[in-house]
């Protein structure tokens, strides 16, 4: 039996707009910023790169910058729970809940269902959509 056979018949996704993904979730909140990030967001936000990384950014040595979620919520949650730079919002946000380490089914139907209301909402996104989701965050994640 293929592995991924569990969604074969596709998986309902449809954000509610909870705003829980964008809250602070302690150790294991991090939103990664890419070189697709840093253009695109200092630029839509009307600041330069370095503004902007010492604003909105935090950086380990070593590690890709993360978006500043020292707060309860990440900064550019607003309080009708939308975001604010929705356009140029990180890849990693774009394709959630879509990720490979999601797509296993105990993961789905545990944590994921878990921690975000819009699982088993809305219309059926097909399992070739899911996948080719789970692959551009893939590929955007190894650069
Ligand atoms: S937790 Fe799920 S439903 Fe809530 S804002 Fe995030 S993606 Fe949308
Ligand atoms: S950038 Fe937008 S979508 Fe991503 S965590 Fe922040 S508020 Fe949420």
């Amino acid at each position: 039996m293929d592995a991924k056979s569990w969604y074969a018949g596709g998986l309902r996704f449809k954000c509610t707009s909870c705003g829980a993904c964008c809250k602070n979730h302690g150790d294991y909140t991090f939103v990664y910023l890419t070189e697709r990030e840093l253009e695109a967001i200092p630029k839509f936000l009307g600041m330069s790169r370095r503004e902007f990384l010492a604003k909105y950014a935090t950086k380990e040595p070593g590690h890709w910058p993360t978006l500043r979620m020292d707060q309860p919520a990440c900064p550019f949650l607003k309080e009708d729970n939308l975001c604010a730079i929705y356009p140029v919002r990180p890849k990693q946000c774009a394709t959630w809940p879509f990720w490979e380490e999601n797509l296993v089914e105990a993961t789905w139907k545990g944590s994921v269902t878990e921690c975000c209301p819009g699982i088993g909402k809305g219309e059926l996104v097909p399992a070739e959509e899911v996948d080719r989701i789970a692959r551009e965050t893939e590929e955007w994640f190894e650069g």
